[in-house]
């Protein structure tokens, strides 16, 4: 796989397109990433500043779209830190949360502190991730091997004797193609390119789907310890967290009873919201629309192999992360930071192989494995039970315990925090 050293393009291919379709033009790159979420903007910037040519395909025009979570962990914030952009990260519009306390029968409760680890970042950071993506891409702009085209929307894979060798996408003004000596496919959890490799995930159902939304910052709204807050009614759980101007909701409630809840209306969710914290009543009337709802249908699922030649997925295409602990853009992330400690050099060198691929699944696989156990366990044994109670229920007395003992007590912190492996930039 010999790369050239710089992003150049080059001519016309139209071997495989139908003839109305016209090909615009091949550019050819080092690294060819598929997907402009947190996972593929990172590794393009960590790629591009260690000089690496570097292709970013997003279909979107912009970063803007649906709420799909705005959580920067310490281990994120650790790792730009590494490379002086912690500062300037702070500089976008933030709020903090360093761990909800959840209204149980049994009083207040608070599963875990991120304000009680060693680490210069003891909080979660919310940034809307739009804006967050705009300053990775923007720093990753300051390097000249970096190529960032939107509305670029991949659909096909470019093969050669079982070697991917690169995307063809949709742009607006027709199809062109990226030729490069490895494609990442970070492109989701719907992942085209994971589709197009043939690469099937293992999926398994949480117990449960959230429903997302906004409540509106009233003048007599407290100041919320550790930046978030929620509690459990009648087969549903509510977590709100503090956004400054308004307070995100998520309404936890069992899969498969979206359509009964909206049969029920805003009202029910209305209700759900004062049975789990009276103190957002008021709030609540500002719910009057199922518009104001975002539904995400949880799912998670892990694929066996993360990589054929010539072809390695991160992130969400890699594997779909429960929403306990909400670790997903944490993960996707990590694998990023894990591919460019692994694959810079490979990259450079023109000499990346496949065992370097399985390198990075090698380093990755099970920390997301450990997560994953621990997600199950949380949802089998916390959240199934309150969501098919009808009361309002106790926190088992042993997780109080847990969190009062010394060093397992900073455990599911640890976990939310760092993940189940702190990962570092290995050179920067
Ligand atoms: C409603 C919702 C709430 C969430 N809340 C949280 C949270 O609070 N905290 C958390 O950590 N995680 C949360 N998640 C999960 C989190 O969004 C993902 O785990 C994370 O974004 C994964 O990052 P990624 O880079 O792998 O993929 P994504 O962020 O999904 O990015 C993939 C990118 O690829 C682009 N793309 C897709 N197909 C193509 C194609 N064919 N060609 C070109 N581009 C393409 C997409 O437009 C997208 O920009 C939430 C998810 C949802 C849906």
């Amino acid at each position: 796989m010999e790369p050239p050293n710089q992003s150049t393009t080059l001519h016309t291919s139209k071997a495989h397109l139908q003839p109305a379709e016209e090909m615009r033009d091949v550019h050819q790159t080092s690294c060819c990433i598929v997907g402009g979420g947190p996972g593929g903007a990172v590794l393009a910037l960590l790629l591009a500043r260690r000089g690496v040519p570097v292709t970013l395909l997003e279909m979107h025009k912009d970063f803007d779209r649906e709420f799909r979570g705005d959580t920067i962990h310490p281990s994120v914030m650790e790792v730009l830190d590494q490379i002086g952009l912690a500062a300037p990260l702070h500089e976008l519009r933030h709020s903090k949360v360093s761990g909800p306390t959840l209204r149980f029968a049994n009083g207040p409760f608070r599963l875990f502190d991120l304000g009680r680890l060693k680490t210069r970042f003891p909080y979660i950071l919310l940034v809307a991730q739009a804006r967050f993506l705009e300053f990775i891409t923007r720093e990753a702009a300051k390097y000249p091997s970096f190529r960032l085209v939107m509305q670029a929307h991949v659909q096909r894979l470019v093969e050669e004797a079982g070697v991917v060798r690169g995307v063809g996408y949709l742009g607006a003004d027709g199809w062109h193609e990226v030729r490069s000596q490895l494609t990442v496919g970070a492109d989701g959890r719907f992942s085209q390119v994971r589709q197009l490799a043939g690469i099937v995930p293992v999926k398994s159902a949480p117990p449960m789907d959230v429903l997302w939304f906004r409540l509106p910052r009233l003048p007599e709204d407290p100041d919320v310890a550790g930046g978030a807050l929620g509690g459990i009614g009648r087969g549903r759980i509510l977590v709100v967290l503090d956004r400054f101007d308004y307070w995100q909701a998520g309404l936890v409630f069992s899969k498969g009873h979206y359509q009964e809840l909206r049969g029920e209306g805003v009202e029910s969710v209305r209700r759900s919201i004062i049975e789990a914290e009276p103190r957002f009543s008021k709030h609540s009337e500002s719910l009057a629309d199922w518009h104001q709802f975002s539904l995400l249908s949880v799912e998670a699922n892990r694929c066996k192999c993360w990589h054929k030649p010539g072809l390695l997925l991160i992130g969400d295409a890699a594997h779909v992360m429960s929403p306990v602990g909400g670790v997903g853009i944490n993960y996707a992330i990590q694998d990023a930071v894990v591919a460019a400690n692994v694959l810079t050099e490979p990259l450079r060198s023109g000499r990346v192989q496949e065992a370097h691929l399985a390198e990075v699944q090698r380093q990755r696989l099970w920390p997301t494995r450990v997560i994953q156990s621990m997600q199950s366990f949380m949802q089998e044994r916390l959240i199934a039970p309150a969501l098919l109670s009808q009361q309002v229920g106790n926190v088992p007395w042993a997780l109080r315990l847990l969190v009062r003992t010394p060093i397992l007590g900073t455990l599911p912190a640890r976990l939310i925090a760092f993940g189940a492996r702190r990962v570092r930039l290995n050179s920067v």
